[in-house]
């Protein structure tokens, strides 16, 4: 990797300001009365490996992490607590939360800290510079530490004051151990995949993703269309879809897309059938082949013969990547295709990443997490780095050189 590590930095006796991405899931009754917990440890798992090495290298530990979109103000809802109980629970020690994330009152505590022992910032985004990325806030956080760690890679498509501006002024910038991670497993992908690569898309929105398409399709060996997205596609491809989900302004876009997969001799597979009901809330479904939707229904699946083809279009991949559910896996008639898909892609035998909070809950689902190359924490990150975009917090870490 290009970019400084942590474990190539002394830390013994150093203060490092560790950025990682906490924005975990949280549940319960009453947050003002402490009563949140969190619902997926996930995220809080993922950053332990660098936790603990700062820690054992006997670095004086300042974590910081956004949660949520609290805007710009304190709110108890949006508190870092529950996620200091949980970190204490898994590191097997208390985790104290400072009462905000710059100023005096963390600066003193700071002072307090020993060698191997952490203190969790309050939420970053209880600031609105934090997402301005304004200097002198970012100057405020710099002063806390003496080296600085980003393990948030799920953030890192962020141009924030703790993930960019911080750089300025907070020297050398490392990746942490899951940025490293994330980054060798999405960089496999783009820049040495072993061959056939194939790219699996979904999700509600193809507006979202048809820069990725573009992208991918100088890249991939073949690409696999499904979820809401796949019915702009067919739509350009002059098939009645019913209600489905269909975004106007982008049908002639998905056209030159598969005009341009043509040229460049790309395989684009799209459903030839689909699950449909009356809404995305609604209970029953029933398999009909793509040129017979009912004009008063939509596509909420991908059928069993798409599904079969897909499966069919993994077989002898070598590498798979996958972003976006196949439908509205969330209701029971509309997950077949999804968690059917998630199988598939675990049994091909291909080095497979997968990203996205749907596209890994799919997996957990399915129970193949296991059997998965590499499972993304980051969603916006993970479509952007595919994208070939550079990442802010990545751009800002120190160079190896
Ligand atoms: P995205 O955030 O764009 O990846 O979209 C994820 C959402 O897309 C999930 O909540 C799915 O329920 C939804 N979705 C997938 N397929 C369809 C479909 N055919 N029609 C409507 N929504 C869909």
């Amino acid at each position: 990797m290009a970019k400084l590590s942590v474990e190539e930095l002394d830390l013994e006796g150093r203060r490092v300001f560790l950025r990682a991405d906490l924005n975990v899931p949280l549940a319960g009754p009453q947050p003002e009365a402490g009563e949140w917990r969190v619902a997926d440890d996930s995220r809080l798992r993922a950053v332990l490996p660098t936790l603990q090495h700062c820690m054992k290298s006997g670095a004086l530990v300042i974590l910081a992490s956004h949660l949520g979109r609290p805007k710009g103000t304190p709110d108890p809802k949006y508190s870092l607590a529950p996620v200091a109980r949980r970190l204490g629970e898994l590191l097997g020690q208390p985790v104290p939360l400072a009462p905000d994330c710059v100023g005096e009152v963390v600066e003193a505590r700071v002072r307090q800290l020993e060698p191997g022992q952490v203190l969790l910032l309050e939420n970053l985004r209880f600031h609105p510079e934090e997402e301005g990325n304004v200097p002198a806030f970012a100057q405020a956080l710099a002063r806390l530490a003496d080296l600085y760690v980003n393990d948030a890679f799920a953030a890192a498509h962020r141009a924030h004051a703790s993930i960019e501006a911080i750089t300025r002024y907070l020297s050398p910038a490392a990746a942490g151990l899951l940025m490293r991670r994330e980054l060798e497993a999405l960089g496999r992908i783009l820049e040495r995949p072993e061959r056939p690569l194939v790219a699996i898309l979904g999700g509600a929105k193809v507006s979202d993703k048809l820069a990725l398409v573009e992208h991918l399709l100088e890249r991939v060996d073949s690409l696999l269309i499904g979820g809401g997205m796949a019915f702009t596609f067919l739509t350009a491809l002059g098939h009645g879809v019913g209600r489905s989900l269909v975004e106007p302004e982008r049908i002639e876009m998905a056209r030159q897309v598969l005009a341009q997969a043509n040229r460049l001799g790309v395989p684009v597979g799209l459903p030839v059938d689909t699950v449909v009901g009356e809404s995305t809330e609604c209970n029953e479904g029933r398999a009909v082949g793509i040129r017979e939707i009912p004009d008063q229904l939509m596509g909420l699946d991908i059928g069993p013969q798409t599904l079969a083809r897909f499966t069919q279009a993994l077989r002898g991949a070598k590498t798979a990547v996958w972003n976006g559910p196949m439908g509205v896996f969330e209701r029971p008639p509309f997950s077949q295709g999804t968690l059917g898909l998630a199988r598939a892609v675990a049994m091909c035998g291909a080095f497979s990443v997968v990203g996205g909070g749907d596209t890994v809950a799919a997996i957990h689902q399915a129970g193949v997490s296991g059997k998965i190359g590499y499972v993304s924490t980051a969603g916006g990150a993970f479509l952007e780095f595919l994208e070939g975009r550079a990442l802010p917090g990545v751009v800002a870490l120190t160079d190896r050189s």
